[in-house]
């Protein structure tokens, strides 16, 4: 990849900086700082729907300014942008430390799967509602037998005249309790996975989440927060408009959409080193000794280091993706990379700040309002979302060094 910004690159970073100096302020202002995704139990306004509120308006103002959705085309409100626009994008808004988005699943993963695969209908009804953050939207593939192995999916969609009727489960879908909307997958051939054929009789759906017949339950997580769901389905009757693309093309839509997914993680080593700025400043106010002790000096030193490498392998991963190339060694290595290194710095984070870092939220000696215990906590996903570590590492051993097979 080339990192020299050609001028068109750097008038879209201007233009994008110019607007962010603008409207984030007056955001911010309005929204406050921070959100909070800890509902304690209460929901309302200071819950998990009041931070979604603010990230609904939030995405409404990227949209206002053409911000939201730059991958898509020019007609349906995107900007086409080009690799190094992407970089330049995720870059900037992680440099900007810019609020979460509503519908970030269906910016960047469903939305462009409905523009490639829905006819022109289902692009009508569904692609504006994503963008103008209308409903909020989650995508359903994970099954209890079926993540890492996701073929292996099971919940049941069985052709009965102008409807499909659905029976199954899924689970750890974000956000499903507050979805009205979700790109699923489901088998409509049930024989496949006997004649060894597994990635073959899936389907892709849109699914209203009020349909009778489906139901969320939300999952508590190790940070106390209810950000995930089961999703089950009791003879739930949808119609097969539902259906995105072909009877049984369902994998198909799935790489396109899991291909989408790992665009967002440019701006990462941006956030990285942001976070270790703030702790290392923080350390210096509330357990200053720790900026002495040696172990700990060469652990921000590595960490430094070990960003910047993540940002270079990180660029090398997003090239090949977005260029449509064989997607290895640099993108499982750029998965693995940045979630070592996302859990080492939340741990460096607690040794650094001492004790108060470990408090969590709601105790008067927590640092930073336990903000740091929840990074700790929270970060442990990072070793299982978008690909888990041991699926990581067998494809480069597989890929990239040709390991023979027992
Ligand atoms: C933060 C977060 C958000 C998520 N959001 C969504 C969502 O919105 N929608 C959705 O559909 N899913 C979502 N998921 C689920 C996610 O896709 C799965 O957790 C993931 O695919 C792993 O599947 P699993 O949890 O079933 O673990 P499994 O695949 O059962 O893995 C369990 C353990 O076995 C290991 N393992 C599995 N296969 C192999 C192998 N072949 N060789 C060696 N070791 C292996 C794994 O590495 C892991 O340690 C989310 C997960 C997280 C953490």
């Amino acid at each position: 990849m080339d990192f020299a910004l050609a001028p068109e690159d750097e008038a879209f970073r201007d233009e994008l900086r110019g607007w962010l100096d603008d409207r984030l302020p007056k955001f911010l202002a309005e929204w406050g700082e921070r959100e909070d995704l800890d509902d304690g139990g209460g929901g309302g306004e200071h819950g998990i729907m009041g931070a979604m509120e603010r990230r609904r308006a939030w995405q409404r103002t990227l949209h206002e300014g053409r911000w939201a959705a730059i991958n898509w085309p020019k007609e349906w409100g995107g900007r086409e942008a080009t690799i190094t626009q992407n970089v330049v994008y995720s870059e900037e808004m992680a440099r900007a430390r810019t609020p979460g988005i509503y519908n970030a699943n269906g910016l960047w993963q469903i939305g462009p799967m409905i523009i490639r695969w829905g006819t022109e209908e289902q692009k009508a009804q569904w692609v504006p509602n994503i963008l103008d953050a209308v409903d909020h939207w989650c995508q359903g593939f994970t099954e209890p037998q079926a993540g890492s192995d996701l073929a292996n999916l099971r919940t049941l969609a069985i052709r009965d005249g102008d409807d499909y009727v659905l029976n199954g489960q899924k689970i750890w879908i974000t956000s499903a309790q507050i979805a009205r909307w979700g790109l699923f997958l489901v088998r409509t051939d049930p024989t496949a996975i006997e004649r060894g054929a597994k990635h073959e009789g899936i389907t892709a759906m849109i699914l209203d989440l009020e349909t009778t017949g489906i139901e969320c339950r939300p999952i508590r997580d190790i940070t106390g927060e209810d950000m995930f769901c089961e999703v089950f389905f009791t003879d739930a009757r949808v119609p097969a408009t539902s259906r995105l693309g072909d009877e049984g093309a369902g994998w198909q839509v799935a790489m396109g959409t899991l291909g989408h997914e790992r665009v967002g993680t440019a701006g990462l080593a941006i956030t990285m080193k942001a976070d270790l700025d703030s702790m290392v400043s923080l350390a210096r106010s509330e357990n200053p000794d720790a900026l002495r002790d040696p172990g700990l000096r060469e652990r921000i030193a590595r960490a430094h280091t070990d960003i910047e490498y993540t940002r270079l392998l990180n660029y090398r991963a997003l090239s090949k993706i977005l260029k449509g190339e064989p997607n290895w060694p640099e993108v499982p290595l750029a998965k693995l990379q940045w979630s070592h290194l996302a859990q080492t710095l939340a741990e460096l984070a607690c040794d650094l700040l001492g004790p108060g870092a470990v408090l969590s939220k709601g105790g008067p000696d927590a640092i930073d309002g336990g903000s740091w215990n929840r990074l700790y906590v929270f970060q442990r996903y990072t070793s299982i979302g978008a690909g888990t570590t041991e699926v990581q590492k067998n494809i480069i051993a597989d890929k990239a060094i040709k390991l023979p097979r027992r």
